[in-house]
């Protein structure tokens, strides 16, 4: 029997100079405002943030899925930290509510 312990530390974590974006609930950090594509995406479910890239962020299976610009494999994404869902990702990119996230500027 394998006994599966998951470490509550962050994984990743983005330098407080710029600012970030974090998980509402955990406070994990999950994108630097460098890797902010649009803050203005119109999802199926309202505004949404896209972004290059992420840390601290689980993905699940990807499954195929009819968007406007055509047939794309998504994958829902979520915190590694407290797996809150947050959004969906495809290809590199990955996109969430402004809800799910906190924007901090740096001191
Ligand atoms: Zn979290």
């Amino acid at each position: 029997m394998v006994k599966m312990t998951r470490s509550k530390t962050f994984q990743a974590y983005l330098p407080s100079c710029h600012r970030t974006y974090s998980c509402i609930h955990c406070r994990a950090h999950l994108a630097n405002h460098d890797e902010l594509i649009s803050k203005s995406f119109q999802g199926s479910q309202g505004r949404a943030y896209l972004f290059n890239s992420v840390v601290n962020v689980g993905c699940g299976p990807a499954e195929e899925r009819v968007l406007l610009t055509g047939l794309h494999a998504v994958a829902d994404i979520y915190c590694e930290n407290c797996k809150t869902t947050l959004g969906w990702k495809y290809g590199s990119v990955c996109s969430w509510h402004p809800v799910t996230s906190r924007e901090s500027k740096p001191l």
